[in-house]
């Protein structure tokens, strides 16, 4: 192999020597990808198709001690880092323009102990594949709510899906973690072993190092549960929400509904005459007695004339990958977000404004509700701290053709700026852009100078900046 030209944390060029690469290659299991390499292309190719980077080194890692050695390496000759688990964030920090990037993609086991009601996760397992080894027990962590995210990105954020409501964010149900640290050393943090460092990888993003296991709380769910989507025309959205926002509240904590606002897809289960048009969706689902959820669901799907309602018994596993279409990889995406304590009336009102006018069949305005699982946590307790947000909305700008771009990326913002007045001011992490910077340190809000002096104490270089990046407490 030739010298290679490589970016440095400065964001200088410096020269590899051939010799040094080699060097590297032999010390590990996994694989060392160059731009000439035959898998480069797919290995920097991450979900959001806007995000276009080009490593000059790719290193494929097998193992923990292959992430040791990589970081290692990194650190002698102070090389530009990102770090890949799923390749879903938005962002696009998971790949770097000219630097390495350690992959940790191939890393894929995850051990169920059915006993103990605990499983243990490499870094490059998706939700989709996690959930299949806990299902097979009929056990299960809050995650999120599209198979094919990453389950490290996620849970570093903090994480959130049909459970948390019941059993919380999956870090609060983190119950240990392996760490190479910015000085390549292994160290495991929980309750009781590096417990600082435990509690910024929760929700502090991959700013404090790169875990190479998880080790996560399984709790008793499906798997059968009640889930599925009821469907109304936006015109009716205004009663249909302000009916489910109050509705919400009498529900016990197994029942989760999320909303949408977009047009509705050519889905066979949708009347042809429906396809396109604005439509509001509640999706569904009671992580419980399949009877009892009926039993609860029913006033909500009794509510008004919905155009479609395919709520039914169905495997958790099924249910977790019903949204993958309309969130698939390859399509451009621009997102906003904010918090939300109420979805007050004011804000139904903008929301549906705004629906009239989406720019993009596959744009959305998608709602999560988080809740009791989630506040019943202290905010100080880990790095996520905005837990008394009701709901978290996302707003997925999302097209194809890159002549919408400027259309598409307008109409999130305008809807980011109208709904801000509702707003608490925080931010979820794993939902930011790469443009969002500023808005870190609100993202943490009293939380922030702990993690400041956190990324002092364990990355005082700030080797890991390709994040949300918290800067280390000067
Ligand atoms: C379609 C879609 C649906 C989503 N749904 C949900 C949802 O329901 N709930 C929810 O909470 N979030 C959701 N998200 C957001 C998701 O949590 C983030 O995008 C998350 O960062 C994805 O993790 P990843 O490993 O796939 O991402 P990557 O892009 O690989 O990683 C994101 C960042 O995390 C860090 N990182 C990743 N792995 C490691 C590691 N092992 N060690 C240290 N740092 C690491 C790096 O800084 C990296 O840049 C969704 C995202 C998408 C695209």
């Amino acid at each position: 192999m030739p010298d290679l030209h490589i970016k440095t944390l400065t964001g200088s060029d410096t020269s590899l020597k051939s010799e040094a690469i080699d060097k590297l290659k032999e010390s590990i299991r996994g694989n060392v990808l160059t731009p000439e390499s035959e898998q480069y292309d797919e290995a920097r190719t991450i979900w959001n198709a806007m995000i276009d980077k080009r490593p000059a080194m790719i290193v494929r890692c097998a193992s923990a001690a292959d992430v040791m050695r990589t970081v290692r390496f990194a650190g002698e000759h102070k090389l530009l880092v990102a770090v890949r688990g799923g390749g879903h964030n938005v962002a696009g920090n998971a790949v770097c323009d000219g630097g390495l990037m350690i992959d940790l993609s191939p890393m894929k086991s995850v051990r169920v102990d059915r006993k103990g009601m605990t499983a243990r996760v490499e870094p490059g397992v998706t939700l989709g594949e996690f959930d299949r080894e806990t299902q097979a027990f009929g056990l299960a962590t809050p995650v999120g709510i599209n198979s094919t995210t990453g389950i490290a990105g996620l849970t570093l954020g903090g994480g959130f899906g049909w459970l948390s409501r019941k059993y919380g964010l999956s870090i609060d149900n983190l119950i240990s973690a392996d760490v190479v640290t910015a000085a390549g050393e292994l160290v495991t943090a929980s309750e009781t072993d590096h417990p600082d460092l435990f509690w910024g990888i929760r929700g502090g993003g991959g700013n404090f190092g790169a875990v190479t296991s998880f080790e996560f709380r399984l709790h008793k769910v499906g798997p059968e549960v009640l889930a599925g989507l009821i469907i109304h025309p936006l015109d009716a959205a205004g009663d249909v929400l302000r009916f489910y926002r109050d509705f919400i509240k009498t529900t016990p904590q197994e029942f989760v509904c999320w909303f949408v606002l977009r047009l509705a897809p050519p889905l066979p289960f949708l009347p042809a005459e429906w396809h396109g048009k604005a439509i509001v969706v509640l999706a569904v689902c009671y992580a419980g007695n399949v009877k009892e959820g009926e039993r609860v669901a029913k006033p909500l799907r009794s509510f008004g004339k919905p155009v479609a309602d395919i709520i039914g018994p169905m495997p958790f596993t099924a249910w977790q990958t019903v949204l993958d279409p309309l969130l698939a990889p390859g399509m451009r995406n621009y997102w906003k977000s904010h918090d939300f304590k109420e979805a007050s009336d004011g804000l139904i009102d903008v929301l549906i404004a705004h629906a009239r006018r989406i720019p993009d069949p596959q744009t959305e305005i998608a709602f999560a509700l988080l809740g009791e699982g989630v506040t019943k946590v202290a905010k100080e307790a880990t790095a996520y701290t905005h837990r008394d947000a009701g709901f978290v909305m996302n707003v997925h700008g999302r097209w194809d053709n890159p002549s919408n771009d400027a259309k598409c990326m307008g109409w999130v913002r305008e809807l980011f700026q109208a709904t801000a007045p509702f707003a608490t001011g925080g931010a979820y992490v794993n939902f930011m852009t790469q443009e969002e910077q500023e808005r870190v340190p609100s993202a943490y809000g009293s939380n922030y100078d702990r993690l400041a002096a956190l990324k002092k104490k364990y990355d005082p270089d700030n080797f890991f900046r390709l994040n949300q990046n918290i800067q280390p407490a000067k």
